[in-house]
């Protein structure tokens, strides 16, 4: 067999991905690749419904459709506070995915040095392979997942590109304050860098946190690239819309590199999603409010059961200390992963190991998320007590 590139040989698939295959296969309730078990909106079923017969049904323009840019344009310029030109300054991508991917192959060459906090989402160590970065770790630290702005000033110092925030984060659910966003976007500016932003959970940021956009403070919209995605707005994950958000001459570059990799996103979706980016403010005031009461709901859960987990202040994602678990006797030498696998098979409930979003020897945490329905989270609950009965 001839060989592999040695690219495809320094990184392993999404464990995320990977979890819920085995969940699929054991018939475990799925709480871990993040995605709803609810229906997206009616208006967008039924625009879909509309699209199957009127079309579009062949290529948009590679970088989005006219209305769909549009529509982005008028939705994302009210939340950066800027006029967003739908033109220049946006490029639509296969999901948040392709966003990020995109970002990264923009902006970097090969060896350059890109910051990442760690605890991180899994994609962005495979997205720096993928486009010769080097990731320089800034550790965010638990509990309450801060870090040291000096470690930030050093990785510019020694030549960082770029720094990617996901804010609000995926796992830990920290939400960056205005003060910590200044603090790095004044550092990008001072060194001439780029922010890339990941801010697909920016409607699930919990009272009395507040989301603020990287490229609406003073200055940063030149220095910033946001990568969001509909996914988690209109729970339509497999839809795989995603865009950026950026200046005219860094999406030029971003444009090219979509149009080889992957064309366009999928053009009867983006016809079908343009109704849901014309929702009114009270669409994301109630998407905000089922998800606090699914946090608080599966929180209480969880607290009725004794696990030890942490309040996220945004994204659906809640981190579970399993130390006590790990310290019995049947889970000698266990990692994560396995007592995750150990988990579908014999609790009947998904989990990601949290070694999969940490830089640092973590192998202690879990991750769970609360976009299910509450009969699906009453029943994993249900299940996950069983893990109390293990300590005897
Ligand atoms: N962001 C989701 C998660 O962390 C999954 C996204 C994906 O799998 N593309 O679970």
């Amino acid at each position: 067999m001839p060989k592999l590139s040695q690219r495809v040989g320094t990184f392993t698939d999404s464990v995320i991905r990977r979890m819920t295959r085995i969940s699929d296969e054991y018939g475990a309730i799925n709480l871990s690749q993040g995605f709803p078990d609810f229906d997206p909106p009616k208006e967008i079923l039924d625009a879909l419904a509309k699209v199957s017969y009127e079309g579009p049904h062949q290529y948009s323009v590679t970088f989005g459709a006219e209305n769909f840019r549009e529509a982005l344009a008028r939705k994302q310029g009210k939340t950066i506070g800027r006029e967003i030109n739908p033109e220049e300054e946006i490029v639509v991508t296969c999901g948040g995915t392709e966003a990020m991917m995109c970002a990264m192959m923009t902006i970097c060459n090969p060896g350059d040095k890109v910051m990442v906090f760690s605890p991180f989402y899994e994609n962005y160590g495979a997205d720096a392979i993928l486009s010769g970065a080097q990731p320089i770790y800034i550790p965010l630290v638990p509990p309450e997942y801060g870090f040291d702005i000096r470690l930030v000033e050093q990785g510019f110092r020694e030549g960082a590109r770029a720094i990617i925030v996901c804010n609000p984060s995926n796992p830990c659910g920290k939400v960056f304050s205005r003060e910590e966003l200044m603090a790095i976007g004044e550092l990008a500016l001072k060194y001439d860098a780029f922010v890339v932003t990941d801010e697909v959970y920016e409607h699930m940021v919990y009272a009395p946190y507040r989301h603020t956009c990287m490229a609406s403070l003073p200055g940063m919209f030149d220095h910033t690239i946001t990568c969001n995605s509909l996914s988690k707005t209109y729970s339509i994950t497999g839809w795989r819309l995603g865009y950026l958000v950026g200046p005219g001459e860094v999406m030029e570059g971003a444009k090219k590199v979509h149009d080889f990799l992957t064309v366009g996103a999928a053009a009867p979706l983006q016809e079908a999603a343009v109704t849901g980016l014309c929702f009114p403010d009270s669409y994301y005031e109630e998407l905000l409010d089922t998800y606090t009461k699914k946090r608080k709901y599966f929180l209480d859960g969880l607290d009725d059961i004794g696990l030890k987990h942490n309040v996220p202040q945004g994204t659906y994602f809640v981190l579970i200390d399993i130390r006590e678990f790990l310290d019995l006797p049947q889970f000698a030498g266990y990692t994560d992963l396995e007592f995750c696998e150990w988990m579908i098979k014999n609790i009947g409930v998904a989990a990601v190991p949290g070694s999969s979003f940490f830089r640092e020897e973590v192998n202690h945490l879990i991750r769970l998320h609360f976009a299910r329905e509450e009969k699906t989270m009453d029943e994993a609950i249900r299940r996950l007590g069983k893990l109390k009965g293990l300590r005897g």
